[in-house]
């Protein structure tokens, strides 16, 4: 079965693609079909990727699954949340992932106490069988950690490498991939949904 992944970001497509492996499903990026990003104009992770999926399985005419994630840190009220991949663009800057950690730096730059600079990720992984499936499979991920003065560890994208996991008082971008799936917002929502696609999908 082919299942039509609804982002263009090379980091998810890496992480979703290994973490889908035990299903034996082709996971192909939405851009490899001529498919454009959807607008994400809701206030919830899950709001945002239950739209992607619908766009992209209209387009594709068949199933797809979308992930809308991003950090959400407890000083900044939930910033940047849903704005996660555009947050340095709200703030004049270009839209890179390296813009969008300096904006996060400078914005927590008054808040020097690591208690206080607590965050998390958030993963929403929303699958449809169809663009008009009423009932979309929804799973989520969270992962805990705090907030980096500055840049730490190569690995990875987004915000990786400010996200200091304290219980391995490592940086997010200092896991290879297989450490970071494990642990991860993604790897918890992927397997939560592939439990799902067994049960309700009837998938390998
Ligand atoms: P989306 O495409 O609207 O879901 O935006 C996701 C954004 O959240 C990415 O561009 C990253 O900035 C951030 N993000 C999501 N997941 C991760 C992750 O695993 N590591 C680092 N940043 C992430």
């Amino acid at each position: 079965m082919r299942l039509v992944l609804a982002s263009n970001n090379a980091g998810k497509l890496a992480e979703l693609q290994a973490l889908f492996a035990p299903l034996g499903l082709a996971l192909v990026g939405q851009g490899e079909l001529g498919i454009a990003e959807a607008d994400e104009p809701h206030l919830t992770f899950i709001e945002n990727a239950l739209a992607k999926a619908r766009h992209a399985a209209q387009l594709a005419q068949g199933a797809a699954i979308a992930d809308d994630s991003g950090l959400c840190v407890d000083a900044l009220g939930g910033a940047p949340g849903v704005r996660s991949a555009r947050y340095a663009e709200d703030f004049g800057q270009p839209k890179s992932d390296r813009s969008n950690n300096w904006v996060l730096l400078e914005r927590l730059s008054g808040v020097k106490a690591p208690a206080e600079r607590t965050a998390c990720f958030v993963c929403a992984l929303v699958a449809v069988r169809s663009a008009d499936d009423p009932q979309p499979l929804v799973a989520l991920g969270r992962w805990s950690g705090v907030i980096l003065p500055a840049p730490r560890g190569e690995s990875g994208f987004g915000y990786d490498p400010l996200l200091l996991i304290p219980e391995l008082q490592r940086s997010v971008a200092e896991l290879n991939p297989g450490e970071k799936n494990a642990r991860s917002h993604r790897g918890l929502a992927a397997r939560e949904m592939l439990r799902q696609m067994r049960e309700v999908w009837g998938l390998g």
